[in-house]
């Protein structure tokens, strides 16, 4: 048997239909060395493929592409990758998959897939898949089945033929029109929601995730994480037959794999994503009040609803609970870009990187973030998700074909390239930043308290692991300010590795040791 059919066999999953048929690894999977730190105390990196790195001149970004790009990220002090949906799907963004186990030709071939894990593991980054259980693509074989009247896949989506009055996730309608009866789609049309009342369903799911468990996957983000099941009187998030959902799809890829990581996209309001914690076991969320409160912060130069909100966290959370931080992803707007009037505010986005990664949590930094990347000039999902700008000029260093999209207009200075070799450029500032808070338990996974700053645009916080104590300083508005935040005593401030004097400048943080602990 190959691993994977015993990582079947023992997860007492048969797979039916396509799945059964998925090609098979003819080689032993690997994994980061045990001596890694735990995939919460690493900073991680969300790659979206399609614009990533074109390896074969085709326009579009692909596996290949990415594993020679690895020690790129690797010198950036990265820990793990989030693969946004690489799996074969009619749109360009991947979220509407048609077969849940395979990869997308565009982007290359499982052997392709496994040579990345392979490269990755060896340089000790774990590498997790986005995983789609909420809907498939309505081109999906099971669908069209489904459309043509087979009962074993009629039952595999939701059906009315009285559909009651439900608004979708997105709030356009819930229900859409189909050979005389109406399936549930809660995003769109082309998104047919799968029935998880159906225990076929389920098992096809966790099939698919034993899948690439076995073959050396380091875990998923699960999509749209509060939306997969609903209830029958129209409650379409977070209802409790859906926390029951993730509590047995996270013990079965624990049984798979016991160090797997499991990361809600809860994209949803605090009491739910602690309640995910808390009653189902999510191991690690998408921390959206968090983002909203460092955006709101950074916009408004005002640190007192983000010491709030810290402090918040420390108590409602559950012990072990973690939560997975960020600037920007691929649904929303760039930070660059909402930065960027009248124009472009490098100072804030330095900030936001100090920010993010000094902070308690996971963070996970979007692709091109590290390089103030803004939006492309359009207004749809598209703008989010241009090629990485690796050099200057037409191509922009992702691919030597015209790429798969509009890469943006001419932005000097904004480029791997041109930043490398800048003296205080937004990316060295990312690297000098991951490093400091890889070398400092106190920063990875230490406990904070937010301390009086004694000025609302001054953040204190006092971050302790072991017997490391650091104190970090955020300055959200413009002007220096000073501080009564301290113990007395002398401080050296980890950042620039000058010595403290008492004032804090203007947009900046600083990440202060006291220094009679380090003669
Ligand atoms: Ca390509």
């Amino acid at each position: 048997m190959t691993l994977w059919a015993v990582v079947l066999a023992t997860a007492g999953v048969l797979l039916s239909g396509g799945a059964a048929q998925a090609q098979q690894s003819t080689r032993a999977s690997t994994a980061v060395a045990a001596d890694q730190p735990a995939p919460e105390h690493v900073v991680w990196y969300e790659v979206f493929v399609r614009s990533f790195q074109d390896s074969d001149a085709d326009g579009i970004g692909d596996l290949r592409g990415l594993t020679g790009r690895l020690d790129y990220l690797s010198d950036l002090g990265i820990g793990g990758i989030w693969l946004m949906p690489i799996y074969p799907s009619p749109s360009y963004h991947g979220y509407d998959v048609t077969d849940l186990t395979a990869v997308n030709p565009d982007y290359g071939t499982l052997a392709d897939l496994e040579d990345l894990l392979d490269a990755a593991h060896a340089r000790g980054m774990r590498v997790i898949l986005d995983f789609v259980p909420n809907h498939t693509s309505d081109r999906h074989p099971w669908f069209q089945a489904a459309l043509a009247g087979e009962p074993l896949y009629r039952d595999f989506y939701v059906w009315s033929d009285d559909p009651p009055d439900w608004r979708g996730a997105l709030g356009g309608p819930a229900w859409h029109s189909a050979g005389g009866s109406h399936y549930l789609g809660l995003f769109a049309p082309s998104m047919p929601d799968l029935n998880h009342r159906n225990e076929r369903v389920v098992e096809e799911v966790l099939g698919a995730a034993a899948f690439w468990l076995g073959l050396g996957v380091d875990g998923f983000r699960l999509d749209a994480i509060q939306h997969l099941v609903e209830s029958p009187d129209g409650l379409i998030a977070n209802a409790p037959e859906n926390y029951a959902w993730v509590e047995r799809f996270q013990r079965f890829v624990h049984e798979v794999a016991p160090d797997a990581v499991v990361m809600g996209e809860t994209q949803t309001d605090m009491p739910a994503i602690v309640r995910y914690h808390r009653d189902a076991g999510l191991h690690m969320s998408l921390d959206y009040p968090l983002w909203r409160y460092l955006k709101a912060a950074i916009q408004g130069r005002s640190a007192t609803d983000l010491a709030f909100a810290l402090e918040q966290e420390t108590s409602l959370y559950p012990e072990g609970a973690a939560r997975a931080t960020f600037t920007g992803n691929h649904d929303v707007t760039r930070l660059a870009s909402q930065l960027s009037i009248p124009r472009r505010d490098e100072r804030r986005v330095r900030l936001a990187a100090s920010l993010l990664l000094t902070l308690p949590g996971t963070p996970f930094i979007y692709y091109g973030e590290e390089l103030g990347m803004p939006d492309g000039p359009g207004t749809l999902d598209v703008e989010k998700r241009t090629p990485m700008r690796w050099q200057p000029g037409r191509g922009v260093g992702f691919s030597t074909a015209t790429p798969w999209t509009d890469p943006g207009p001419d932005l000097p200075g904004v480029s791997v390239s041109e930043q490398a070799a800048e003296q205080g450029s937004v990316l060295e500032h990312y690297r000098t930043l991951i490093g400091l808070r890889n070398e400092h338990p106190a920063l990875h996974r230490g406990d904070t308290r937010v301390l009086a700053s004694g000025a609302s645009a001054l953040l204190a916080l006092e971050r302790t692991a072991g017997t490391e104590t650091l104190y970090v300083l955020a300055n959200l508005g413009a002007r220096d300010l000073e501080t009564r935040a301290l113990p007395a005593g002398a401080y050296t401030d980890l950042v620039s590795g000058a010595a403290f004097a008492g004032v804090v400048p203007g947009l900046s943080v600083l990440v202060l040791r006291p220094d009679q602990n380090h003669r």
